[in-house]
């Protein structure tokens, strides 16, 4: 804790050896009124989450998984934006700490190397019109050397694409560092404008071929960067240019 020299991001942490999610603790932090910026982090999450119901492996010992309490004063549809605020975050911290190259996979992965080393899930505990907080939760692959067989191709760690091990509790404070400095941007304008230079430089899928995976169809379209409104931007097959949130759909490489 002593690490983490901000003013707010990571400043009030629980800290558990064992819990379900880190999510599911910060959204209890937030209804009981803690403040924002409040972190949780545990050692192993029994119940990790990725988006729509899928799992996180939250293994003891060896990784990150922690979650931030935001407080926003801004509208409930600029909310998801906050997942990518992070992913600039947690990317920037890690190359802050080790001399490695990540990139984001639009809209809520870390990779190195093709693959993935960070997942990120939003939450928001909101009223119609009102957001009481977001749970911005993150896990990092730190000190990983074996995955489960399902993502043994597709993840990695810091250790692995490193070679040495990592300190945890440095690279935590990197993080809420970044944080707070690109909150504090993207508050300024409300959107992502501040950022774009930073997410762009980093985002892997501009000017590939990605095949979009939405719930009502499925197409193959070229990436050509962010919107400010944190949207990502493809030419489809019949050159028409279509702008895609991140709530519906996963992205995959062509
Ligand atoms: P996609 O990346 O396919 O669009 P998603 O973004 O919805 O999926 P996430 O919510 O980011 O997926 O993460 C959950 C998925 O990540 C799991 O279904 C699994 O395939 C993979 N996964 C689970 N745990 C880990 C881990 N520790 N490291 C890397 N990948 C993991």
């Amino acid at each position: 804790q002593s690490l983490i020299k901000t003013r707010w991001a990571g400043k009030n942490v629980f800290y558990y050896d064992s819990t379900d999610s880190t999510n599911l603790r910060i959204r209890e932090a937030g209804d009981a009124g803690a403040p924002h910026g409040t972190l949780a982090v545990a050692d192993r999450q029994t119940a990790g989450r990725g988006r729509r119901g899928r799992t996180w492996e939250s293994p003891a010992g060896s990784s990150i998984y922690m979650s931030v309490l935001l407080r926003p004063e801004f509208k409930p549809d600029r909310a998801s934006m906050l997942t990518l605020v992070m992913a600039c975050s947690v990317a920037q911290g890690i190359m802050d700490c080790e001399a490695v190259d990540v990139q984001i996979k639009w809209p809520n992965d870390i990779i190195i190397n093709g693959k993935k080393l960070v997942g990120i899930l939003t939450e928001m505990s909101s009223q119609i019109d009102y957001i009481n907080h977001v749970t911005v939760g993150v896990g990092i692959n730190v000190n990983m050397t074996e995955f489960p067989e399902e993502i043994a191709e597709t993840a990695t760690s810091l250790r692995l694409e490193c070679g040495h091990p990592v300190k945890r509790a440095p690279l935590i404070a990197a993080v809420m560092r970044r944080l707070e400095e690109n909150y504090e941007t993207f508050l300024e304008t409300e959107d992502l404008s501040g950022l774009m230079e930073i997410y762009s430089s980093m985002l892997v899928n501009r000017g590939r071929d990605v095949l979009i995976l939405g719930t009502k169809e499925q197409y193959q379209a070229h990436a050509l960067g962010i919107s400010p409104e944190g949207e990502l931007i493809v030419r489809r097959q019949d050159g028409t240019e279509e702008r895609i949130c991140a709530g519906e759909v996963s992205v995959r490489g062509v």
